[in-house]
């Protein structure tokens, strides 16, 4: 390994990355330029220095010239970092004596027209990037043992699927579903396109499989109240919401031998409290105890405490033996440690009703696709029978508008992105009518249909055969005649040009999806990025779609994105291996970013205690006086404690004080020995 005071001897590589920089700027100029920088032993260039031979010719110069820096001009160092520090560690040097400059993204991509600006800059770069390297040090990563478990959060299909892969690689896992059962939103759907399988048919035996797999330890009812640590070492505190019923379990953990809810029902007959049931959309009435669905997992009723009168004839229903109601019950807290943690929190619908042209809620014959679904399931409201909401007449001309907000700029609540699922969710709706009800006709209205999956495109045609009308056109408004209820949508037929208006019995709503909303809070909670939609963010669209750029913390399903069921448990698949490759691995290297405290310098003030976002920072006492420590599995390098601290006792690693300043010089005095 190079010592650090050593007479720095830098190597510097300039990629061409075919056109993407050769073709905005001179590599040859930037390369002699590079020759001229003091510290510069060699300076050389490649069409692709990520490819092999690109890797070889660092590998091979650091032995020829005796080299302990490297300095690479190519593309960002987020996607290519890694890649030449190996080839600087496969050379000889220690991997932290490498440093970028992004001559791609942060150039030629944006001065691709002006290749002389783009030089110069270029030259900015490297001469800034070699003044840094000539101050680099050795350092040694740390690491830190992984607990041999996870933690999921959210129980729709994207998360139950993540559990059992994590459970089934022999992790212990912590499947946290805030709703009373595990299924999410499809347990919602009555058939899946384009197989058409019942849903519940599908997605019941996972939840079994979920509910009684050893590695799983199932929380219903419960949220996420805190996470601390980091990669391998999180702790994180769940809130086990009041259910005012005991598990069989919770009754015996009570001395209750042979007790706990059986799911007999018993309780809800006799509950006086009548509620729309939200989970039918209000279109069914719930009791204020009450078991989510007819499939639950686990087999447990609830009670809702903001309907509930305390009247206490549920616990006398419920019975002496099974005891399993409990109207004191409170909230609890529980603490788990675990090694990573995938959020699989899912969507919303965006609230339609505030684009106000299509009449939803306005309107009694205008309902959602997700409450279509429950008007046509077996264990639905109507049980399964499609009726219309007004008067509970069958109807036979219904309108699927689709795209209802998605790829959509007018802003307010309509969402510029694609859904994903509409189309596909439509034409399925549009077979069930046809299926269901003799003679009716689903009349489409859409933009475009987008069938991209397996067999898809099939589903489209088989569906157009089947006799549903397609008619091109953004639906601009819907209004309904007063005393039939009908309704009457205006649109345009864009293939024939010209406007029409078409009165139908019934509308569908594809209404766009957006995030949950405590998205926001569960994102800040586990330190991970959004998108410009707000979607929790991937740490790369295509080479880490499953991970975050915190490690440790992965994404499954549609909280990362919109995407079906199929994509949905594919990601998922993703995330709980790569989830479980630190568990495995049993420990993981950390970055040596952190912060350092030079104790002589320090004051002991604990001015930057309270600064660190991370709470890595702490006073402990040392030699007789107080001095600051850091936690350094806990420290992610910031810097805001090393720009605080009075006295600069705080040093950065791998971004020290005098390495900053001699990247500003560098800057400032081209050309000039600094
Ligand atoms: C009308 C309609 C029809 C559809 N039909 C089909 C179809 O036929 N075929 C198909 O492939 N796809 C279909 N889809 C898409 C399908 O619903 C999604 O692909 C799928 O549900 C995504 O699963 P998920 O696990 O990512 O999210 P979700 O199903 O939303 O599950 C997320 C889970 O996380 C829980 N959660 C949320 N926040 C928290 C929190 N803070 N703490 C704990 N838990 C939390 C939720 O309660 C929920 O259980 C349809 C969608 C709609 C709207
Ligand atoms: S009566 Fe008791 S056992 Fe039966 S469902 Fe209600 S709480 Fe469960
Ligand atoms: S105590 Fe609450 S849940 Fe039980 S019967 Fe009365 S209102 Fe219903």
């Amino acid at each position: 390994m190079a010592e650090a005071k050593e007479e720095p001897r830098i190597g510097v590589f300039i990629c061409h990355c075919g056109t993407n920089i050769a073709g905005s700027l001179s590599i040859e100029e930037v390369m002699e330029y590079a020759k001229t920088l003091p510290g510069v032993i060699v300076a050389d260039e490649y069409q692709y220095m990520c490819s092999t031979p690109g890797q070889k010719k660092i590998v091979e110069a650091i032995a020829e010239h005796n080299l302990n820096g490297i300095v690479v001009a190519a593309c960002s160092p987020r996607l290519h970092e890694p890649t030449f520090r190996t080839a600087t560690q496969e050379g000889g040097l220690n991997k932290f004596r490498f440093e970028m400059a992004n001559i791609r993204d942060q150039n030629s991509w944006v001065h691709m027209h002006d290749w002389e600006g783009a030089t110069a800059k270029a030259k900015d770069q490297v001469r800034i990037a070699v003044a840094k390297a000539r101050m680099l040090e050795d350092l040694i990563p740390k690491s830190v043992p992984v607990e041999h478990s996870a933690l999921v959060l959210g129980g729709g299909v994207g998360g139950m699927q993540a559990a059992l892969d994590l459970a089934g690689a022999g992790i212990k896992t912590y499947l946290i579903e805030k709703s009373p059962s595990i299924g999410g939103r499809m347990s919602q759907l009555d058939k899946t396109f384009p197989t058409l399988d019942c849903s519940q048919c599908i997605l019941t035996p996972k939840m079994v499989d979920v509910g009684r797999h050893p590695n799983i330890e199932l929380y219903t009812y419960a949220e996420v109240e805190n996470v601390e640590g980091y990669i391998g070492n999180f702790t994180v505190t769940i809130r086990k919401k009041a259910r005012g019923v005991l598990s069989p379990d919770e009754a015996e953990a009570r001395g209750i031998i042979g007790g706990g809810c059986n799911g007999c029902g018993d309780c809800a007959e006799v509950c006086p409290v009548i509620k729309p049931n939200p989970f039918e959309f209000g279109m069914a009435p719930r009791k204020a105890i009450y078991i989510y669905h007819p499939q639950v997992m686990p087999l447990q009723f609830t009670v809702d405490f903001d309907s509930c009168v305390k009247c206490g004839l549920c616990v006398e229903a419920c019975g002496e033996e099974k005891k399993a109601i409990d109207l004191d019950m409170v909230d609890t807290f529980e603490e788990v440690k675990v090694g990573t943690c995938i959020l699989a929190i899912g969507y919303d619908l965006i609230p339609i009703e505030e684009k106000t042209e299509w009449g939803y809620k306005r309107y009694d014959n205008v309902i959602t696709g997700l409450e279509f679904e429950r008007l046509i399931c077996a264990s639905g409201p109507t049980g399964g029978k499609l009726i219309r909401p007004s008067d509970g007449q069958i109807p036979k001309k219904v309108g699927f508008v689709l795209c209802a907000g998605s790829r959509d700029n007018t802003g307010g609540v309509a969402k510029p992105y694609c859904s994903r699922f509409c189309c596909m969710y439509s034409l399925k709706h549009a077979h069930q009518i046809m299926e269901k009800i003799p003679g009716a006709v689903p009349y489409i209205f859409y933009m475009d249909i987008r069938s991209f999956g397996k067999m898809y495109e099939e589903f489209y045609y088989r569906i157009q055969n089947e006799g549903a009308k397609f008619i091109r056109g953004r639906v601009a408004n819907i209004l309904e005649d007063p005393s039939t209820k009908n309704l009457t949508v205006f649109t345009e037929d864009t293939l024939l040009g010209r406007p029409l208006s078409l009165e139908m019995d019934m509308v569908v709503l594809a209404a766009a999806i957006q995030p949950k909303p405590e998205a926001e809070r569960i994102r800040q909670m586990f330190g991970v990025s959004k998108s410009q939609d707000g979607w929790l963010l991937e740490a790369h669209p295509k080479l880490n779609p499953c991970g975050t750029t915190t490690a440790g913390i992965y994404l499954a399903g549609v909280c990362q994105g919109p995407k079906d069921i199929p994509d949905t448990v594919a990601q998922a698949e993703g995330a709980a291996s790569a989830a479980s490759i630190p568990i495995h691995t049993g420990e993981v290297q950390l970055e040596p970013y952190f912060a350092i405290c030079m104790d002589d310098l320090c004051a002991g003030c604990g001015m930057c205690v309270p600064q660190c976002p991370y709470g890595a920072l702490a006073l402990v006492e040392k030699n007789g006086r107080q001095v600051m420590e850091v936690t350094e599995a806990k420290c992610k390098g910031c810097g805001t404690c090393g720009g605080f601290c009075p006295g600069g006792a705080i040093k950065m690693q791998h971004f020290t004080s005098p390495q900053i300043c001699a990247q500003i010089d560098a800057f400032l005095l081209e050309g000039g020995e600094q």
